[in-house]
């Protein structure tokens, strides 16, 4: 195990059981963590505690987490700030895109993944610095705009995809793994290569948190995602992705 240093995260939740949730499993990983319980209390806290890392609700007594954000955004374009929100809906995540979020995770969140992109999200690598690194370690990455398969497409500037479910925003995580099945389509590629290669992970880590994302592509992407014919499964090898 490395030696983590103690990161800041602040959690502006009004939401009393949630908010000791995320404290209570964030201080396990080690974080130094406070809660806010309103906008007004976030913005203060924010401004004397001075967090790495802002973990933020929308709907909130005082002021609303879209207007948190575009005040901080104001002061601090850096500080990545994951939106925790009970509507899932689109137009959210686009008007949080707008106004600098970060991330954007809709409860109830799978705790495993939400702590994989509070990690990340400590690491402030942006999407291009990972493209680099895994360059580095030569795993090859799809680089194009765009990229269109069946009725799918996938506009890697704005994160937004067209396809079977409508119009989606990717995650930063998403992106990453779908550039990496768009570089190698028609290869088969082993679970320990997905997660080093989309984590910085080691082999040994969960395929769990992996096959969920798989899960939720083939819901965007596919016809019938219980008859998948993009994303596939090898059984005791992984996945691959193909199209005509
Ligand atoms: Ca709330």
């Amino acid at each position: 195990m490395e030696a983590v240093e103690k990161k800041r995260i602040l959690v502006i939740e009004d939401e009393v059981h949630i908010a000791d949730g995320i404290r209570l499993n964030l201080s396990i990983q080690g974080y130094d963590v406070k809660i806010a319980i309103d906008g007004i209390e976030g913005l203060e806290k924010w401004r004397s505690w001075k967090p790495d890392l802002i973990i933020l609700d929308i709907m909130l007594p005082m002021i609303d987490g879209f207007s948190i954000l575009k005040t901080i955004r104001q002061e601090d374009e850096k500080i990545p700030v994951l939106i925790l929100s009970a509507r899932g809906d689109t137009k959210d995540k686009v008007k949080g895109l707008r106004y600098g979020v970060d991330d954007y995770l809709s409860k109830p969140f799978d705790l495993e993944e939400f702590l994989l992109r509070v990690e990340r999200l400590l690491k402030k690598k942006t999407w291009y610095e990972k493209d680099k690194k895994e360059k580095k370690s030569g795993h090859k990455i799809f680089e194009g705009d765009y990229y269109d398969f069946g009725d799918n497409h996938i506009d890697f500037i704005s994160f937004k995809a067209l396809c079977a479910a409508g119009e989606i925003i990717l995650t930063e995580q998403e992106i990453v793994l779908l550039k990496l099945f768009i570089a190698n389509k028609g290869k088969p590629l082993s679970r320990g290569m997905l997660l080093t290669a989309g984590w910085g992970y080691s082999p040994e880590t969960s395929t769990r948190t992996l096959d969920n994302f798989i899960v939720r592509f083939r819901k965007y992407f596919e016809k019938n995602p219980k008859n998948p014919v993009y994303f596939i499964s090898r059984r005791s090898v992984g996945y691959i992705f193909d199209h005509d």
